[in-house]
């Protein structure tokens, strides 16, 4: 009987998969290789597909058998976090008017285009009327979908990270802005800056391809069952275990390309690692935004900007670029792609500055969305955070608030993913080297024993486990920010030769 009742729910389970594959591989074709023509008319079948997608997952019939198979918890681990995963997306979606989400839809897919015009004229002006649409369903949305007393910022973050609410985040952005800001200021006033100028120069592309698919091999990056493409913003998608899809794009400093590959196959060896019987189904994904960037966190900055990662590996850097890198050692190397210097774009920043980078914009965001604060004042709001924090402000809208695509989609309570990230990839790495020998593997050139360590506590496991359940299991512990934050300290604390007192 159960058997039965789940085979029906699993016919809708893998209609809605099916759906978001084929929307994630058109986010792909976008970004990739799809002619500049293409936008208007693709968007249709993009709208149409979200459709379906909506239509299945409030399907009453849906509904009426996860209610029915809902009293068998003996069933199968897999199957009931699938269940209670349809559920939750379920509710999350019937809550909302199917006018409104479609409307929705139709908005953020024309925003995109808004905010990249405003961003190329540098005028806010031209972004905010629409920014403050799509603010007003997101708030909507929280509205319709919140539990009686919950804060509608709250209800955003936990789309993005189940169980981290204002008040964890609070503590959180409260320890890195009081830690991490004077440290800032203490080794950009008393440390010793690395020479970097060697990294931008003649890098030709084809040589920066071959070095990126080498690198990602040396990771773990099964060519057979991914690719690598270019495109503006390098960024990972997956159909599922066996197609994994890895971007990078390639500028005249060579670490760009380098770090983003890094980053990207972080994730993608994520997606590669999860477990057969979990792929294809709703549990079948990373368990949430802040583990994926652990992951993709841990190898770009943890592994990969570490001096033990680059022993073996720097010289096989050095055999694509002989010239160019004629004269720079593994440690000069390894000091230059550690560089400091607190700047404008997010993107761009550097590990030390990164989450000041995302605490401005938690501030702004609970701001516009617990105390209502109009749209407008965000420019300013924007670049006296800069200065407070990062000791810069940003002379256009540009390089300040129209600097990410992010709110113009509706991602309100996504960015402090990309923080929570870096802190679960510090907090597990902690946990990593009392089990294995972490640093000795990377000097052997032995990344398979690390790669093998995520896969077995993390990866794996899909979305089977919740974020704060994975991080107990890969680190022992709860979530814990000092992890981070002394990682950081002592990191650059020594690559700036810094004395030891603070
Ligand atoms: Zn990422």
């Amino acid at each position: 009987m159960m058997e039965r009742i789940y085979e029906k729910i699993k016919t809708y389970m893998d209609r809605a998969v099916a759906l978001k594959r084929a929307l994630a591989l058109f986010e792909w074709d976008n970004e990739t290789l799809a002619p500049v023509k293409a936008g208007e008319e693709t968007s249709r079948i993009i709208g149409t597909l979200s459709g379906e997608y909506y239509g299945i997952m409030t399907d009453p019939c849906l509904k009426e058998l996860t209610e029915e198979w809902g009293g068998q918890m003996q069933e199968g681990e897999i199957r009931m976090a699938c269940v209670s995963l349809l559920r939750e997306e379920m509710e999350r979606l019937t809550a909302i008017p199917r006018e409104e989400y479609e409307a929705n839809a139709r908005l953020t897919a024309k925003a995109g285009a808004v905010w990249a015009e405003a961003r190329r004229k540098n005028d806010f002006s031209m972004f905010a009327p629409v920014l403050k649409e799509v603010l007003g369903y997101q708030k909507r949305f929280a509205r319709y979908q919140a539990k009686a007393g919950q804060k509608l910022y709250n209800v955003l973050l936990d789309q993005y990270e189940k169980g981290f609410d204002m008040e964890i985040l609070d503590g959180f952005f409260g320890r890195l802005k009081s830690e991490l800001v004077p440290f800032l200021k203490r080794v950009m006033e008393e440390g010793r800056q690395p020479d970097d100028a060697f990294l931008q120069g003649d890098y030709p592309e084809e040589k920066q391809e071959q070095l990126a698919r080498m690198t990602a091999e040396y990771l773990g990056f099964d060519f057979e069952r991914g690719v690598l493409e270019v495109s503006a913003h390098p960024f990972t998608t997956s159909l599922h275990n066996r197609d994994v899809r890895i971007t990078t794009h390639y500028k005249d400093r060579m670490d760009s390309s380098l770090f983003s590959v890094i980053h990207e196959a972080g994730h993608g060896l994520y997606e590669m690692g999860i477990g057969d019987e979990l792929t294809l189904t709703v549990a079948g994904e990373g368990a949430s935004m802040g583990i994926h960037e652990s992951q993709s966190r841990f190898f770009e900055n943890i592994i990969g900007r570490s001096m033990a990662f680059w022993k073996p590996f720097y010289p096989r850097v050095r055999s694509i670029f002989p010239e160019q890198l004629a004269n720079v050692t593994t440690e000069q190397f390894v000091r230059a792609v550690n560089r400091v210097e607190p700047g404008l774009i997010r993107t761009e920043a550097d590990e030390l500055t990164y989450s000041l980078h995302i605490l401005v914009r938690y501030e702004l965001e609970k701001a516009l969305i617990e105390e209502d604060m109009p749209v407008e004042l965000l420019p300013e709001a924007w670049a006296s955070q800069y200065e407070a924090y990062l000791g810069i402000r940003p002379q256009k809208d540009s390089d300040g608030v129209l600097q990410d695509i992010h709110w113009s989609q509706g991602s309100f309570g996504y960015f402090p993913s990309y923080a929570l990230g870096s802190a679960f990839a510090a907090q597990i790495y902690e946990g990593m080297k009392k089990k294995i020998d972490v640093e000795g593997a990377l000097e052997r050139g032995e990344i398979g024993v690390i790669a093998d360590y995520l896969q077995k506590n993390i990866h794996r496991y899909g979305r089977t486990k919740t974020s704060r359940q994975l991080l107990i299991q890969a680190s022992g512990e709860d979530f814990e920010p000092d992890y981070y934050i002394s990682y950081l300290k002592e990191k650059y604390g020594k690559l700036y030769g810094l004395k030891e007192d603070s």
